[in-house]
């Protein structure tokens, strides 16, 4: 069972990483993550009992506690605003403590009065640091040290100790300036959340009757399948339903980046979260809102941050060891180092320079602490999510992203990816003359009625009054069914000569369904299929960014394919696949480095699982491929591609910048504090500068996407 559940009070990443760790040691809990970012906990668990335990948990973890449970996929269409934090009472005591800093500091330099300077600094550091000591006794209370407000609770006191009362005093000061810096720097990537959450409707108008008159406004969640609504301009379309007024416009811009209005034709599906840019329209609702467009664009965007990327775990692992290990290294050099440093100059077992080591032994235990990474990597992956989802791309999580990233091989479905799927009945073709293709095209749209392939689309139309029983669909090969006492097969070339018909293969640049009746080949159809508008520019994009290896998986024939090829450019192609050999294919190219899969989710939901990445078609795509694949691109737009493995990229980039940045910081830093040049003060100001810059370098992702609009495609 998975639920995600909200939280509150969790406002520091060092603590997320704690309480994922002690959740998932729970018995019964298979799989926990707490992204600090959104303030959620998702967890898989076993029983019930497993679930209260990590409740329990979660509420006696330091200023923890839950919001709200709910199931992942009983949508209560509920969600939660993330409250914003008001930083003024904060910023009101660091003001203060400054205020306190500087008398203290110009009664100790100048005018020289102990008493009065040792008040100053005294308030100051209460007023700055008071919740970071309150929160080292609370953690120290259960047990836990080794958290950061241990780590400058040590730090500052140890300072005052040894007599460095301002030294001690700047570093609570710094810490706290730095940590507020950082809760606003989160809010700041919350907030880019919240205007993508802009994509839902405040209300929706229901309409009573058929007349305009009677109107009720009730909350999107509120609306039921059937419901007759009423959509005025410059307002967003509620949840999914079909237009019933003669033509609307509307902008798509919200759900795929680029403004873009359209022309919707009376009786053709509305998707919710455009905005409606024409006149009023009347719309009737044909899914509930939990089920509509937005609010499964916004479940998934989400909870994208509970799948962490490998470096997101890597820093984790890596700040687990890393602050023992430094505190480790402050004790070992406060003791031994002016030991040894005894014996070889003066020869007995005393310490010299005790207080300088001391000093140094502080300066570690400052920069021991591996914020900078621990906030800007999964800042960073937020960040690219977030750019994704405002062009169109759904990322369902960080480690998609990291895989699109490194990506080499891009595989295609042709049907329906490539091209529109759209058929068109171009040619009937029957076996001999006994046969007369009305015939045969009835007998096929007949059969076709039982299907939701693409195909079976464009024998809509034909009127037919065959009656077919004991129906069976192969997917990826065509359809097996009774008609008159006697077994039709409608498909592939393969899959008739499979069930023992025998027949020449067409020879054709179209796409073409074999039919046969008790046995016997009836003749073929040609149905033509048009590019997609978008395949070959995205093509393009693909390789303007270095990524030649493209692959085209189609179950068709291979006139059809190597046509389709040249015109776009496609490097390779398999055609005539089974959908096993789709699979045993994608298998294949999966060894040659990391694969991504683009496909409509019609017969390749095995491929779409083997895939490193899989990307789905968001609107013609089945709703299960959507729910399946590890990307979405929501407007169909192939073009979205490229884009998404530059924001892959660049998230990527910056991910590494900051973890090789934060980590040759704190390597020069530990240099100087052990060459005793690093006074404390400064070693707390570098640290919070790193953790600073690396959080500011992470926001570069959100330019890259502006940018590159016009760079590339
Ligand atoms: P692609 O791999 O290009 O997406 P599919 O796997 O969906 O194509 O289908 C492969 C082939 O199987 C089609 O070209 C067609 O010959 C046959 N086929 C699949 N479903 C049907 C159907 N409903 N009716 C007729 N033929 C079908
Ligand atoms: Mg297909």
């Amino acid at each position: 069972m998975q639920k995600v559940i909200q939280l509150k009070g969790l406002d520091c990443a060092h603590c997320a990483a704690q309480l994922e760790s002690e959740i998932a040691k729970i018995d019964g809990v298979q799989f926990a993550s707490v992204s600090f970012i959104n303030q959620k906990l998702t967890i898989d668990y076993a029983d019930e009992q497993a679930l209260e335990k990590a409740v329990y948990l979660v509420n006696h973890f330091e200023e923890v506690s839950v919001v709200q449970e709910r199931t992942e996929n009983v949508k209560d269409g509920g969600r939660y605003a993330i409250d914003a934090v008001s930083h003024t009472k904060q910023w009101a005591f660091i003001a203060v403590s400054i205020v306190c800093f500087i008398c203290g500091l110009v009664f100790e330099k100048w005018i020289n009065n102990a008493v009065v300077f040792y008040i100053f600094y005294t308030l100051s550091y209460i007023s700055a640091g008071l919740p970071v000591l309150k929160a080292t006794v609370k953690n120290i209370s259960k047990g836990k040290v080794f958290d950061e407000n241990f780590l400058m609770t040590v730090a500052s006191i140890g300072a005052l100790c040894i007599g460095e009362i301002s030294e001690g005093v700047a570093v609570m000061l710094l810490y706290q300036m730095g940590e507020i810096l950082q809760s606003i720097a989160v809010q700041s990537s919350r907030n880019s959340v919240a205007e993508l959450m802009d994509l839902k409707s405040e209300f929706a108008t229901v309409l009573t009757s058929s007349s305009i008159n009677e109107q009720r406004q009730v909350k999107p969640e509120e609306i039921a399948v059937g419901d007759l609504l009423l959509v005025k301009t410059g307002e967003k379309i509620p949840v999914d339903g079909i237009l019933l007024s003669v033509n609307a416009t509307l902008d798509t811009k919200a759900l795929t980046g680029e403004p873009e209005y359209k022309q919707v034709p009376i009786g053709e599906k509305l998707l919710s979260g455009c905005i409606n840019a024409g006149a009023v329209i009347k719309m009737q609702a044909t899914k509930a809102y939990s089920d509509s467009a937005v609010s499964r664009i916004l479940d998934m965007v989400e909870n994208a941050a509970s799948k962490k990327a490998k470096p997101e775990k890597f820093i984790t692992k890596f700040a687990k060891i890393y602050t023992p290990i430094v505190c480790l290294a402050a004790l070992a050099i406060a003791v031994f180092a002016p030991l040894i440093e005894g014996l070889i100059v003066a020869h007995t077992l005393r310490f010299i320079h005790f207080t300088r080591w001391l000093k140094t032994a502080l300066t570690f235990l400052v920069i021991s602490c591996p914020c900078a990474l621990i906030i800007s990597v999964p800042l960073t992956y937020f960040s690219g999510i977030g750019v994704a989802a405002k062009q169109g791309i759904l990322v369902k999580g960080a480690t998609y992203l990291d895989a699109l990233a490194t990506a080499n091989t891009f595989a295609f479905d042709k049907t329906g990816t490539l091209t529109q799927g759209n058929f068109a009945i171009c040619q009937v073709l029957p076996v001999n003359e006994q046969m007369d293709e009305q015939t045969l095209l009835k007998i096929t749209a007949a059969v076709e009625r039982n299907s939701a392939h693409p195909i079976a689309r464009a024998f809509q139309h034909v009127k037919t009054a065959f009656k077919t029983g004991n129906v069976q669909e192969q997917a990826g090969l065509g359809l097996s069914c009774e008609i008159d006492g006697e077994t039709v097969l409608v498909g592939s070339f393969e899959y008739l000569k499979e069930n023992g018909v025998s027949l020449q293969p067409l020879q054709s640049i179209y796409t073409v369904i074999y039919v046969a009746k008790a046995g016997q080949y009836l003749g073929a159809i040609e149905l033509g299929d048009k590019l997609r508008e978008q395949t070959k520019p995205a093509l393009e994009g693909l390789k303007s960014l270095g990524i030649t290896q493209t692959v085209m998986l189609t179950g068709d024939n291979e006139n059809r394919a190597i046509q389709i090829a040249n015109e776009i450019g496609m490097y390779a192609l398999n055609a005539n696949l089974l959908p096993d050999e789709k699979l045993e294919k994608a298998e294949q190219l999966k060894q040659n480095g990391v694969l991504v899969y683009v496909g409509d989710g019609i017969n390749d939901a095995p491929v779409m699982a083997t895939a490193d990445v899989s990307v789905s078609m968001g609107k013609l795509g089945s709703a299960a491929a959507v729910e399946a694949s590890d990307l979405v691109l929501i407007a169909d737009d192939l073009t979205a591609l490229p884009k998404a493995v530059k924001i892959a990229r660049k998230t990527r980039a910056i991910v590494k910048q900051n973890i090789v940045f934060s980590i040759i910081m704190k390597a020069a830093f530990m240099t100087l504090g052990v060459a005793g040049v690093l006074p404390l003060s400064l070693a707390v100001f570098a640290d919070v500068g790193v953790m600073l810059i690396a959080v500011a370098n992470s926001f570069r992702v959100k330019k890259t996407a502006c940018v590159f609009k016009e760079n590339v495609l």
